[in-house]
């Protein structure tokens, strides 16, 4: 269905809130930046090699070049020449000589191997031959490396150094990558300081700017902080104006049921099509999302621990999308409740859990106190269990969904646990950039 012509869905489930925010995002525009500053950005093109590498036959060791022909095992060769890395090709050389070479020096004509200093000895001007030479032995030949016309990087690619070092060899400055959003970030509330100075009693920190922002740039995207709105509508609409000039525009706060709660009213009076209204997932459920041209908009809630979970739930997979990365969401991995969990019915519960490993199994443990004023269980938390709409009650020893939140984490975890990453939870991992593409 275009873009445009989506109903507004009414709490949707969280999968289908995830479905509904990927189909209303794409891929940006790609520009040619600098290689350097490609590290980490997707490639928005597939770059093939101009020509085959390496481009001459060259020594792969430091030693002599000969003709493995010549070699019989204790032969002495007369030193007839020197070819140092950098050296341009000489004519061929004549037969039974060597040539002493450095690593990268082109082959002389007529030498078909490389004796390693290690397994030769050299007097008086010859070299005498301590280990039996096979031929070709330490040469790189001509193309042997990468095929002119081969992908060396393709579209979709995180560029990683390998990739930049592998351009440079090729003679490449820039290269082109899908452009990064700009991503507006505005808080709202009259109880918001900036400065821990005007902390009197009543106010609090905007900690949500600085959590959001971090989230926004972590994705590779661009953060515009906006500031704050203050709880009246002409403060919103300034704001709110203001951010739907960026490719995404993300609010907190102001979202749910309060009487100064005025994001959602001014975001309609400024022509923002609401996608959906809340979200059938705790914590996050006030998250709305909406549209208005070109600009995607996410209205999170307040509470910081519930926008940091919608962010990475909600958000993240949009900004990974526009950045044109083809691994959108976190997978979920099973699992085993360590104890038993109760929720209430008409939602699902994404719970802070910690995790350990034992005998190949994952186990998850509530990681503290689950409400959503609680930061520091979100500071010990390791992952989110997913636990389902559709059930109340979780007994030590059932398997859930989890998705892993700490990279470094998620890097340690035994190779056996990814393979059985459960996939189908919010569709496959890749749903969203399959769709698109
Ligand atoms: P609200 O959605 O406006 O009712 O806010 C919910 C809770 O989140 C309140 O306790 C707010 O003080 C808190 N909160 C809202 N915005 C921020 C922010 N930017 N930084 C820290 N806490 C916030
Ligand atoms: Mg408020």
């Amino acid at each position: 269905m275009p873009l445009n012509h989506q109903k507004t869905v009414c709490a949707p489930c969280f999968e289908e809130a995830v479905r509904l925010i990927l189909d209303a995002v794409a891929p940006l525009r790609s520009e040619s930046v600098p290689l350097l500053d490609s590290i980490g950005r997707v490639s928005a093109v597939d770059v093939s090699a101009p020509w085959s590498t390496p481009r001459y036959d060259n020594s792969a060791m430091d030693g002599f070049a000969v003709r493995a022909a010549d070699c019989e095992p204790g032969a002495a060769l007369p030193i007839a020449g020197y070819m140092p890395a950098g050296a341009t090709p000489n004519p061929p050389v004549g037969d039974g000589v060597a040539i002493k070479i450095m690593t990268g020096a082109p082959i002389p004509g007529n030498c078909d191997a490389v004796v390693p200093f290690e397994a030769a000895e050299e007097i008086n001007g010859f070299v005498r031959l301590t280990k039996p030479i096979i031929a070709k032995q330490h040469v790189r030949f001509k193309g042997e490396d990468i095929s002119a016309g081969e992908t060396i990087l393709a579209k979709g690619d995180v560029i990683r150094p390998v990739h930049i070092g592998v351009l440079a060899s090729f003679g490449k400055k820039n290269t082109a990558v899908y452009m990064r959003p700009k991503v507006a970030v505005l808080s709202t509330g009259d109880e918001l300081v900036d400065d821990a100075d005007d902390l009197v009693p009543g106010k609090v920190l905007d900690s949500n700017r600085w959590a959001i922002a971090a989230s926004v740039r972590e994705c590779g995207a661009i953060p515009v902080i906006l500031g704050i709105a203050r709880d009246d509508a002409q403060s919103h609409r300034e704001k709110l104006q203001a951010g739907l000039h960026a490719d995404v525009l993300i609010t907190s706060a102001g979202v749910s049921a309060g009487d100064r709660d005025l994001v959602r009213d001014i975001l309609a009076e400024l022509d923002v099509r609401p996608v959906f209204r809340g979200v059938r997932v705790k914590p996050g459920s006030p998250t709305c999302f909406g549209l208005r041209g070109r600009t995607r908009v996410f209205s999170l809630p307040g509470n910081p621990v519930a926008s940091l979970i919608a962010f990475e739930e909600f958000v993240k997979p949009a900004l990974l999308k526009m950045t044109g990365h083809q691994r959108l969401l976190n997978p979920f991995l099973p699992a085993i409740l360590a104890s038993d969990v109760r929720k209430s019915q008409g939602h699902a519960k994404l719970l802070r859990v910690r995790l350990e490993q034992r005998d190949g199994m994952l186990w998850a443990w509530s990681a503290g106190k689950q409400d959503t004023g609680v930061q520091k269980t979100l500071l010990r938390a390791d992952a989110l269990a997913l636990l389902p709409e559709d059930r109340v009650s979780f007994a030590a020893g059932d398997t859930v969904s989890v998705q892993i939140l700490n990279a470094a984490m998620a890097e340690a975890m035994e190779p056996a646990a990814h393979c059985t990453a459960l996939t189908s939870n919010y569709g496959a991992t890749e749903t969203g950039a399959a769709r698109s593409a």
